[in-house]
């Protein structure tokens, strides 16, 4: 058993990811084209915005946005204290200060209440410039942008939607991609849309930013002239065989939705008496990137763990070090004070298989396993 089926995922669509890379291949061109032109433009239809403007890869993704934004030093820019370390450091990089959040304890999501708390301590600090907010869409659910917009308008910010996890996931109606100023997606093989390597993209409806992201990923060529640089940008672009790849698999995206829709459902359901099993809100919708469970403590968790690969059942720990306890982050001189709920959650969550050829056998042997493992 695998924790997320890849070779299963390609089994089923083998004949058309072949074939499309074949006619790539065919077609000589390897870096952005038609190909790449056409996805993006399906990409942005599936989010119901007007412009995707795809990249390298999701980091990079987030890095163009800001930079386009003009975000820059001296500026503070606010990242959820529990996500993967790229929504912090593709800030960082551009000598801004990632300024972390706790989270919601329920949802794992940027706390609307300690966001507002955060940016009144920076204002009263007085010596960063408050610019912007990336929410995270984790584990595949929206984070609440209600109360995160209203907070952003109060204090005059900009929202970027870090979706590397969210595409397919949805609030009230609306995709992941659509929310805030811009936002961001990955597409990492493990993630909801995966492609065979690295890529990613920015939605927008900002027909500016758009122009903006279309140079800067060029090196900041003209669009008319490729020789003809108009900024200092990066090279930061897709492959036309990623972007091949990914068309095949966004066909089929909305059936994998429902699958592992079905299978976070069974998980739930034979779980849900046992151990803490993710609640989605009244008018969400997850891409269950991962199933995130709880368990009381952390010597709990690890002794499951232990226990379901002692029965060959793969988990993983998403995430064991909140941000501001990474080496990385060392210097910004942080206190275990400000996140209790980030600490609680990187101490007793555990992530277990999901993907959407995941078989009921498989399901069930999991659920059975977990029962045991409990009871131990
Ligand atoms: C994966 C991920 C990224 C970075 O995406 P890459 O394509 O790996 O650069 C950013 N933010 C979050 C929350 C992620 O999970």
């Amino acid at each position: 058993m695998q924790f997320r089926d890849l070779s299963m995922q390609y089994s089923f669509l083998k004949s058309e990811i072949d074939s499309a890379i074949q006619s790539t291949i065919d077609e000589g061109i390897f870096i952005l084209g038609s190909k790449v032109q056409e996805l993006e433009e399906k990409l942005a239809e599936y989010a119901g915005v007007k412009h995707c403007i795809s990249c390298a890869n999701g980091t990079d993704a987030l890095t163009l946005v800001l930079r386009a934004w003009g975000v820059g030093m001296g500026n503070a820019v606010f990242v959820p204290n529990f996500t993967y370390i790229a929504t912090a450091s593709a800030v960082s990089i551009l000598g801004v200060t990632p300024v972390f959040v706790d989270i919601d304890p329920v949802t794992f999501n940027m706390c609307p209440d300690a966001l507002a708390d955060s940016i009144q301590r920076v204002i009263a600090d007085n010596k960063l410039k408050a610019r912007a907010i990336i929410p995270v869409d984790l584990f595949g659910l929206p984070a609440d942008y209600d109360a995160i917009s209203e907070i952003a308008k109060k204090y005059d910010l900009l929202v970027l939607e870090d979706a590397a996890q969210g595409f397919g996931g949805s609030a009230n109606g609306k995709r992941a991609c659509s929310f805030g100023d811009a936002a961001i997606t990955s597409f990492f093989p493990a993630k909801p849309l995966g492609c065979y390597g690295d890529g990613g993209a920015v939605f927008t409806n900002d027909d500016e930013l758009c122009r903006e992201l279309h140079m800067l990923r060029r090196n900041g060529a003209s669009p008319k002239d490729k020789y003809d640089n108009l900024i200092v940008g990066v090279n930061s672009r897709l492959d036309t065989i990623q972007a091949a790849i990914l068309s095949v698999k966004l066909d089929a995206f909305d059936e994998e939705l429902e699958k592992v829709n079905y299978v976070a459902g069974i998980y739930t359901k034979n779980l849900s008496d046992i151990v803490v099993t993710p609640p989605i809100p009244e008018g969400y919708c997850s891409s269950w990137a991962q199933y995130t469970i709880k368990l009381p403590n952390s010597k709990f968790r690890d002794d499951l763990q232990v226990y379901l690969k002692s029965s060959k059942i793969p988990s993983m720990i998403y995430y064991p070090k909140p941000l501001h306890r990474q080496m990385a982050f060392r210097n910004m001189g942080y206190s275990d004070k400000l996140f209790t709920h980030s600490i609680r959650a990187s101490e007793t969550v555990l992530s277990l298989p999901m993907h959407p050829y995941l078989g009921e056998e498989d399901i069930g042997f999991i659920c059975n396993s977990i029962k045991e493992g409990v009871r131990i």
